[in-house]
């Protein structure tokens, strides 16, 4: 493998007719990061991934690998691949022939392609199924296919479109491991796009929140659940109360409420209107006499101690060192 490089978006917009699906981001992504592009759809994910990986012509801005400008480069010369939603495997070759294909497109002789694609089937434990056909192999495995197939160009970058969408959430989750492992193992960066704000915390070293073509907020994963920068992020990531005081809006995590029977408290009063138990918590959720939602998330002892039920009048309070200002 060659040695990776950091990433570096300059100003990078993308426009489609009067439509700014990207507007001017930054972004410097180093060498070896597992990096989440995250945010509701339509906020410009996928069409900053395209441009990164060459499908789609920037508008605007520079992308720069390493100490390469690779803006107006072909996709295959950037150094970057990618991992379809689809895993779009040819259905006609074989699993080994499906990874040894850009290889083969390369113009590397049989003996070489066919023991690099081996390697790699070996990476992704599909060894056994060398000989088979796409179809016949489950989702997983397909999907296990194609990283080896992206991967056989020994890419400093590899770009991954949602890549668990399509799996049940068993699966998910196992693949999410598999994805980490790998990335951890080959030490090049992936950059990987999904709206799941659980799985962009489960993987990300750093993750890039979008928002309308922009970056909201960008940070390791408990600096952007801990630290929220604005109501958006506060209630994209969940787990948060924004809470809207004379002062400004504030976040307050949802486990870090307690509640108290009665009205007589400082703090906010409303009425319990659901109390479900989730196992490690008890998920209380809250409407304030102004009509906004509060969720509290209270431990079994806690909840023990001042038990609510629907229809009860609550004061939701907190300590101050827990509230966070958002921008
Ligand atoms: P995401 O991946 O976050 O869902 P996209 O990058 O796909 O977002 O889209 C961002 C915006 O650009 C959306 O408003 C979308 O409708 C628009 N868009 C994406 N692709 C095209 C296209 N090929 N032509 C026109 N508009 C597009």
């Amino acid at each position: 493998m060659p040695n990776p490089a950091a990433l570096e978006l300059v100003a990078l917009s993308k426009r489609y007719g009067a439509t700014t699906a990207v507007d001017a981001i930054n972004l410097r992504i180093a060498a070896g990061t597992y990096c989440c592009l995250l945010g509701p759809s339509g906020c410009g994910k996928s069409s900053t991934l395209r441009m990164i990986a060459g499908h789609e012509a920037a508008s605007d801005g520079d992308i720069i690998l390493g100490n390469q400008n690779v803006t107006d480069l072909p996709p295959a010369r950037r150094g970057t691949a990618m991992m379809f939603q689809s895993y779009a495997l040819f259905p006609h070759l074989t699993v080994l022939d499906n990874v040894a294909f850009a290889l083969k497109m390369r113009g590397v002789d049989k003996t070489t392609r066919r023991s690099k694609a081996s390697e790699l089937l070996e990476l992704v434990a599909m060894t056994p199924y060398a000989g088979r056909l796409p179809t016949q192999l489950s989702g997983g495995q397909q999907q296990r296919v194609a990283l080896a197939r992206a991967l056989i160009t020994e890419p400093q970058i590899l770009l991954l479109d949602e890549p668990l969408s399509a799996l049940d959430p068993f699966l998910r989750i196992k693949m999410r491991a598999e994805l980490k492992r790998l990335q951890r193992e080959l030490g090049i960066t992936f950059i990987h796009v999904t709206h799941g704000q659980e799985e962009a915390m489960a993987l990300a070293d750093l993750v890039v929140l979008m928002n309308g073509g922009r970056i909201e907020q960008m940070g390791s994963p408990r600096e952007v659940f801990n630290r929220p920068r604005t109501a958006f992020v506060a209630r994209f990531i969940g787990g948060h109360n924004v809470i809207e005081t004379s002062g400004g809006a504030i976040a307050v995590r949802a486990d870090k409420l307690a509640l108290y029977p009665g009205l007589g408290q400082a703090g906010i009063a409303g009425a319990v209107t659901d109390v479900e138990f989730q196992g490690t918590f008890v998920q209380v959720v809250i409407k304030t006499e102004a009509g906004d939602e509060l969720i509290a998330h209270l431990g079994e002892a806690a909840f023990d101690a001042r038990p609510v039920a629907v229809g009860d009048a609550v004061t939701a309070t907190w300590d101050a060192t827990q509230a966070h200002g958002l921008a």
